[in-house]
């Protein structure tokens, strides 16, 4: 199926009114005022960034960049869908906010929207402010339906930056901010860079569930509440699970009585080519491996306004019918939140978007980054991904797999920008996660601006 988008491509693109001495004023007062996330702040140069449409920004001197990271992964629906758009507009006009403890017509609508794509397994819809809270929400939910303290999750994760999801997580943002407790990380299965010294992904994923089985028996099964993972690892390098992976999991979980999460922060709503990662997983022959509960936040409406959830599954859900939920937020449910994912979820479907992915991942981006490999097999060690969610594994070394070192990266960076592309880079992987809109020219221009990139190394 081929896009059809409904996105005027003049109108907003009218990047002639542009004043440059705006985008100065931007920076100026940013340098003095802003205080930015995960980062030594004297050195820094952000980007000024006017305007945006579908997979394309641009600044106040009117260059356009090709938008290939969605920003930080959440821009689904590309920039200034105009539904959504009209969604927000439509909502202000009515009702700019109200009480989370009140019934509120948006509200109902995107849970009811969200629940018709996950599937019968899940009732209820818990909201909140965005991808972080959403984790904290579903591991208190886990403790509070087990009893039980403890919450397993991957060293290679990212779960979001507040008290329990920070320490969720693996990477080195866990580390400086360890204050909650109860957290116990295992390895999640990648071939490429195995742990277990595996050699073929069947096998990986089986040595991954018989770690996974070790660390819960050494933690004591009975003190775990939650295993939470991220159903595609994607800050971490989009560590696609090996069949038979999640099935395991979900095996295990049922063994030991623990609630299955999955985090879909930034998997879910049609990165994979599905609504949610677990449903592009599903093994042949086998049936989706379906979670306790989900998280989301991200995709779900393209973070037109600050939002993410918890989906619950009926049992859970009804734990808390006669029994306090001691959890809640100002905003949950925000009403121009609730309008924007209500537009935002209808354009996906009428208008193809989430098939979209699906198509342009598997006929497009993937046998176009698989042919950049084999142009420039020193250095792209491995291509990995589904729809639009993929990341190109750098190296120095083919044969060692070594990283590239962080010059190189800065470098591919700084040549990209200058080519007219806003890349997406973590460690020393370049993740190409452009919006799920994206059109077939667009990507055979990114390869090529990519290829350029690789070639002036
Ligand atoms: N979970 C995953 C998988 C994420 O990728 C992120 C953010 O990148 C989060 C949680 C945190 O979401 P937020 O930044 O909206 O709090």
């Amino acid at each position: 199926m081929t896009l059809e988008p409904t996105t005027p491509d003049t109108a907003a693109r009218d990047t002639a009114a542009l004043d440059s001495e705006d985008g100065q004023l931007a920076y100026e007062l940013d340098r003095a005022h802003v205080f930015h996330s995960w980062s030594a702040q004297a050195a820094l140069k952000p980007m000024v960034i006017a305007g945006g449409l579908a997979s394309t920004v641009w600044d106040f001197d009117g260059n356009e960049y090709l938008d290939f990271s969605s920003q930080l992964v959440n821009v689904n629906i590309g920039h200034q869908h105009p539904a959504v758009v009209a969604a927000i507009h439509a909502q202000v006009d009515v009702l700019a906010t109200i009480a989370p403890a009140t019934a509120n017509l948006a509200r109902g609508q995107a849970a009811s929207r969200i629940l018709e794509r996950a599937g019968d397994e899940f009732s209820k819809v818990f909201f909140t402010n965005g991808g972080a809270d959403a984790n904290e929400n579903a591991i208190r939910l886990a403790r509070l339906h087990t009893g039980r303290d403890k919450v397993l999750s991957m060293y290679r994760s990212y779960h979001g930056n507040t008290g329990a999801a920070v320490v969720a997580t693996g990477d080195w943002r866990r580390v400086p901010n360890q204050y909650a407790r109860g957290h116990v990380h295992f390895f999640g299965p990648f071939s490429y860079r195995s742990e277990f010294w595996s050699e073929s992904p069947v096998e990986e994923g089986e040595r991954a569930l018989q770690h996974l089985r070790r660390v819960i028996q050494s933690e004591g099964a009975t003190s775990i509440a939650a295993i939470l993972i991220e159903t595609i690892p994607g800050t971490a390098g989009v560590l696609v699970p090996p069949p038979g992976y999640l099935a395991g999991v979900r095996a295990l979980a049922d063994e030991f009585g623990i609630v299955l999460i999955f985090d879909e922060v930034m998997a879910g709503f049609g990165r994979t080519g599905d609504w949610f990662a677990f449903q592009s997983l599903a093994d042949e022959g086998a049936d989706v491996v379906v979670p306790d509960l989900i998280t989301f936040a991200k995709g779900v409406n393209s973070g037109y306004v600050p939002v993410g959830g918890v989906i619950i599954s009926p049992s859970i859900a009804a734990a808390f019918d006669d029994s306090v939920f001691p959890g809640g937020l100002t905003y949950s449910g925000h009403p121009l939140a609730m309008a924007s994912i209500v537009g935002a979820l209808d354009a996906m479907e009428s208008e193809g978007i989430v098939a979209n992915a699906k198509r342009v991942g598997a006929d497009v981006i993937g046998p176009g980054l698989r042919a950049l490999q084999a142009k420039h097999p020193s250095i792209i060690g491995e291509v990995r991904g589904v729809g639009v969610f993929w990341a190109l594994d750098l190296v120095a070394d083919a044969a060692t797999r070594e990283p590239v070192a962080p010059a190189v990266i800065a470098a591919l960076k700084k040549s990209l920008l200058a080519l007219g592309l806003l890349p997406f880079f973590a460690d020393n992987r370049l993740h190409v996660v452009p919006p799920c809109v994206v059109t077939d020219d667009e990507v055979a221009r990114a390869l090529d601006l990519y290829d350029q990139a690789f070639s002036s190394l």
